[in-house]
């Protein structure tokens, strides 16, 4: 079985590796605490500097506001 990683799709042949790339690749992402939507730092903005959710029927903005980045989400669910 192949394990497509979500954030860059590329493809890992064990579920060990899949999961230590995730976390890895993670770091950079982003959730909308509105919406749920999960997306990366950098197709979040435009110039670097205003972060909104890309979401087209979400107005969310603001990182540390309603947008978090994901490895504190998900450390705080663990
Ligand atoms: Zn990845
Ligand atoms: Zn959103």
């Amino acid at each position: 079985m192949v394990h497509t990683c979500r954030n860059c799709k590329r493809t890992f042949s064990t579920e060990l590796q899949y999961e230590l790339h995730r976390d890895a690749c993670w770091d950079d992402q982003l959730i909308c605490t509105r919406c749920g939507e999960r997306f990366a730092e950098r197709g979040a903005t435009e110039d670097g500097w205003h972060y909104r959710c890309p979401s087209d029927d979400c107005d969310a903005d603001g990182i540390g506001e309603d947008l978090q980045p994901i490895a504190d989400v998900l450390s705080v669910s663990r």
